[in-house]
């Protein structure tokens, strides 16, 4: 695991260092405000919690009389810290719930692209490297190449891959999956699925299956949506999709380490009710993050 603040200091820093250079600002008239928002509008915080955050700054400004750069420093970091969320369960849960006799199942849902199958061989990583004997489900049974990036990453950390025939039944392949890992008294079963958007309807269907497939085994107890980053307000419009279909308790959000635009983070909770839980810093096997929400803002604001 590397560490949140000093991989995300670069590329965030902007947005903190751009808000407080206009708060310091002597005169905080009308326009300033306006450029406070876009600041924060431009780093994908969304309309809503822009408006609010503005709205406290105000008072909160006024209220304070000078302002010192150590004070607004102080100020900006508590209501960026009440913004990301400070208390919500950001734990995965990989353990089983309940006496049910098998794995922790938790099951990696996204649209292509976004990481999904990387975030699964890192969170395996992760997991062997906690001691645990994990089994990868390769349920993408459309692409063979995916199957193929799966158990290599499964090779890559010490994880086993149960894969299907191609165009084979993907709910198939997560059952057996569970099967086999319940059977090899394995600690957790990663299911990697297929995020092929423009088929919404086939989309919902299949991945719906995997899930009450897969519960006739045992509650699933992770549902992580995968989410790129820089996707800014499309990231959104797919994650209302998937949480359509799948009950999503917790988000991965990737390629934080290519974009600016961390405020994508606040939106997405609010827009989910679902906290991030991880991020994804890299394409590299150690570059997954849990995320803190403390460390997230110390970065912003440098
Ligand atoms: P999937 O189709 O959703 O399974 O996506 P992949 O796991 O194949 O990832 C798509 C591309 O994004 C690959 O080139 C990955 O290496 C890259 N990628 C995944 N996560 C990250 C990340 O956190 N940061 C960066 N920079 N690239 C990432």
């Amino acid at each position: 695991l590397v560490r949140l603040r000093a991989r995300l200091s670069r590329s965030q820093n902007s947005l903190g260092k751009g808000l407080l250079t206009l708060l310091s600002r002597e005169h905080l008239d009308e326009d300033t405000w306006e450029e406070i928002e876009d600041t924060l509008l431009t780093a994908d915080v969304g309309v809503a919690p822009t408006q609010d955050l503005v709205e406290r700054l105000r008072e909160r400004v006024r209220v304070l009389g000078t302002r010192t750069p150590q004070d607004l420093r102080a100020l900006l970091r508590e209501e960026l810290l009440t913004l990301v969320g400070t208390d919500m369960d950001r734990t995965v849960h990989t353990e089983t719930r309940g006496a049910v006799d098998r794995p922790g199942v938790a099951l990696v849902v996204g649209v292509n692209g976004t990481g999904k199958t990387t975030t699964t061989g890192k969170l395996a990583r992760v997991l062997v490297a906690d001691g645990k004997s994990v089994v990868l489900a390769a349920a993408d049974t459309f692409r063979a190449a995916a199957a193929d990036q799966l158990e290599t990453w499964g090779k890559r950390v010490g994880a086993r891959t149960v894969r299907g025939p191609e165009g084979g039944d993907p709910a198939s392949v997560a059952f057996d999956a569970v099967k086999q890992g319940t059977e090899a008294g394995a600690d957790v079963v990663l299911i990697d699925t297929a995020g092929r958007l423009h088929t919404k309807t086939g989309l919902m269907d299949e991945l719906g299956k995997v899930k009450r497939v897969v519960e006739k085994q045992g509650p699933v107890d992770e549902v992580l949506l995968v989410l790129d980053a820089t996707t800014g307000q499309n990231g959104l419009v797919q994650a209302r999709v998937f949480a359509e279909v799948v009950d999503i308790t917790g988000i991965v959000l990737t390629k934080l380490d290519g974009t600016a635009k961390g405020g994508i983070v606040v939106a997405v909770q609010r827009e989910l009710g679902v906290p991030v839980k991880l991020v994804g810093l890299g394409e590299g096997a150690d570059d997954l993050a849990p995320f803190e929400p403390e460390a997230f803002v110390d970065a912003l604001v440098g």
